[in-house]
């Protein structure tokens, strides 16, 4: 009733206005209008062709020949029949992390620790410093399959530190120089974390809390802004209008405030508060940030480890590690006393989950706090959801818990997380399952863990397949979601998922100009076209952000 009142309203308002407006032949101003345009929003194909941006809104959507009695522009575009949508919003990246990375060696896709290091030799040549640092070596791609040792590194670096990470952020590999700098023997004794020792001695990798005995060198926010500006160039180019940055510390988030208030970078920037002491005390005196694109509302916890680095806490032990159940990164009190906190002002929680321990743990701890209280305004997420038993699922949908998880995540662990997971592969990245019993799923890539476009994000969530088509079939097909709801886990959802669907992940009047222009209609086309989708322009806050040499 509500409702048809206030549309009602704005009809008639229409009727007056549009009438006195023709008569004058006054038309309002807007900045740019694209027309001849397939219109694809969150709930589907909308009627109409036209989208007018004015200032930094959506000031109207329809058919152009009605449109245009009423409208004038700086520049019409005629988008040729291409797919215009809400600018996608991924849910769950690392954009600090992409930017301090173009500091740092890429070592995705190494075969064998050699060329690891022969990567290293043609980065420092290139980038000569006095600290080496490199991410994305994965040693499940290697023929034994087995950590690396120092020796390799330190034949080739005696004197410079060397600081790799793991693809998956969970195990840090480093050499001998780095070792004595940070004074680690390989007899200290961590919790939560392990370091690999052979013969007695420290063996080079370290894992989860280990990784802390270690401070790797970075950068400040300041030194890093021509990186941030080439990783928003690329998000935009890559169709990403916003993003959840999934844990920063607090003279990150300052330094990155910094930016956002001298206009040195637009792209929306919703992030969630790393998990330490200091940013966790300024957290509760400042949160909630709203400025503009930059918010911050909630904080980010780790509840466990990697399933690839044997980190993910299950239930039963790993099929390919018959004594080992991986590691709790912290004690069920710790999780309380500070979800309990957070909860108290308000503020929303984030908790990394892969296993089904893990996963158990932080649902009932949510459980016990959400219960009668307003689960619509905190909006508690588990990041990654990946190993659950079918029975913990339901908390989701009783607690009103978000699930945030990351479809290309299933299709590039297919090759090795049977090894490690056997007959609970069945119940693993359950995508939708979880949507069922949530009834939404915010929907991100995680990069750069994974590529920042989430046209394969799409796709994966789509056909559970890679960007090569792999597997035929699917990967676990069953648990495939439908067009239409992965494109609102891409836009609506994730918006809800940090407190902002009513400016974005959406195309309706009013709402922030963020739009995304496609040569392909993700609601009709065939399904082996998706990966080669091309993004043709990208609009924030109604101006052109991105165009590619095509158009
Ligand atoms: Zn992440």
């Amino acid at each position: 009733m509500h409702n048809l009142l206030l549309h009602w309203k704005r009809f008639n308002w229409l009727l007056l206005v549009a009438p006195l407006m023709i008569a004058c032949g006054r038309k309002e101003q807007a900045g740019y209008i694209l027309t001849n345009a397939v219109l694809i929003s969150a709930d589907g194909q909308l009627d109409g062709d036209c989208v007018v941006m004015a200032g930094d809104t959506l000031a109207a959507i329809g058919w152009y020949r009605e449109l245009k009695k009423y409208w004038k522009a700086a520049e019409v575009i005629d988008v040729k029949g291409s797919a215009v949508m809400p600018g996608w919003i991924d849910a769950h990246a690392h954009f600090y992390g992409l930017a301090v990375n173009m500091l740092s060696a890429d070592l995705r896709g190494c075969e064998s620790p050699e060329e690891v290091v022969e990567r290293l030799m043609v980065f420092h040549s290139q980038n000569p410093g006095p600290w080496i640092t490199g991410r994305g070596w994965d040693q499940n791609l290697w023929a034994d399959g087995q950590y690396p040792g120092v020796e390799a590194l330190d034949s080739a670096f005696p004197e410079v530190p060397v600081y790799l990470m793991r693809i998956d952020g969970h195990a840090l590999w480093i050499n001998s120089a780095a070792a004595r700098q940070h004074g680690i023997t390989g007899r200290e004794q961590v919790s939560g974390g392990k370091i690999e020792v052979r013969n007695g001695r420290f063996a080079g990798v370290l894992v989860d809390e280990a990784m802390k005995l270690v401070q790797i060198p970075s950068p400040s926010v300041g030194d890093l802004l021509p990186q941030l500006q080439k990783a928003e160039q690329e998000l935009f180019a890559a169709g990403v209008t916003s993003l959840t940055d999934a844990g920063l510390p607090r003279a990150v988030i300052e330094g990155l405030r910094d930016l956002y208030r001298s206009n040195q970078l637009r792209i929306g920037l919703n992030i969630l508060a790393a998990d330490d002491d200091e940013t966790f005390e300024w957290l509760l005196t400042h949160g909630p940030i709203e400025e503009g694109e930059l918010t911050v509302r909630g904080m980010k916890f780790y509840s466990d480890g990697a399933l690839g680095s044997y980190g993910a806490c299950l239930l039963k032990p790993y099929t390919d590690k018959p004594d080992h159940y991986g590691l709790l990164l912290r004690s069920p009190e710790y999780f309380i006393s500070r979800f309990d906190k957070l909860r108290s002002y308000g503020l929303q929680v984030a908790t990394h989950a892969i296993g089904d321990s893990a996963n158990r743990l932080i649902l009932r701890i949510y459980a016990d706090l959400l219960k009668g209280y307003d689960q619509d305004q905190l909006r508690w997420r588990i990041e990654h959801c990946q190993v659950l038993h079918p029975v913990d699922i339901e908390y989701f949908k009783e607690f009103r818990i978000i699930p945030s998880v990351q479809p290309t995540h299933a299709t590039s662990d297919m090759t090795w997380a049977p090894r490690r997971l056997g007959e609970r592969l069945k119940t693993a990245y359950a995508y939708k399952s979880l949507l069922e019993a949530a009834g939404l799923l915010a929907l991100g890539t995680d990069f750069p863990v994974e590529k920042i476009s989430p046209i394969y994000t799409f796709y994966a969530a789509t056909y559970r397949k890679n960007e090569n088509h792999e597997p035929q079939g699917g990967f676990f097909g069953d648990q495939a979601i439908s067009r239409l709801d992965a494109i609102r886990g891409m836009t609506r959802w994730a918006a809800y998922a940090m407190h902002q669907e009513h400016t974005r992940g959406d195309l309706r009047t009013g709402m922030l100009a963020d739009l995304v222009v496609l040569d392909k209609n993700w609601l009709t086309c065939q399904a082996y076209e998706i990966p080669a989708t091309r993004v043709q322009m990208t609009f924030k806050r109604g101006k052109p952000v991105y165009q590619s040499d095509e158009r």
